[in-house]
């Protein structure tokens, strides 16, 4: 099933709030204010790209959202499922693929043969 988008990070409208208003794209940047687009006190949604007050820290996030600019992921065929991957990892560490991006095959595999599995209670 393919997915429009990888996490909220990537929707202008999900935004993390630190303990001192700094408000971020990422629950994995509420620990970094120099990762921060604004303030809760000044960012306004009704206009949320003129009150930021740093922009590129919005648009950088919503950005990688779908289409990719990666010439890898237009040609991979786990695009639809993995949408680029986290855009967190994206920016700051650079592209995690999923674990069995070159061995499609094992990945169908090891699903198929979980099919009928019972859970333990
Ligand atoms: S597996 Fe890697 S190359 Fe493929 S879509 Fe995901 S991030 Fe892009």
């Amino acid at each position: 099933m393919g997915r429009g988008h990888y996490c909220g990070a990537q929707s202008i409208w999900v935004v993390g709030i630190d303990e001192r208003g700094n408000l971020q794209k990422c629950w994995e940047s509420v620990d970094k204010p120099a990762n921060a687009f604004g303030t809760a006190h000044d960012w306004d949604p009704k206009d949320p790209f003129a009150t930021a007050s740093n922009l590129d820290n919005l648009t950088k996030y919503l950005n990688t959202a779908i289409p990719v600019p990666d010439d890898d992921c237009g040609e991979c065929v786990w695009l639809p499922m993995c949408v680029g991957g986290c855009p967190n990892k994206r920016l700051f560490e650079g592209r995690h693929c999923v674990e069995f991006k070159d061995n499609p095959q094992d990945y169908v595999l090891a699903l198929h043969a979980r099919i009928g599995e019972k859970k333990e209670e």
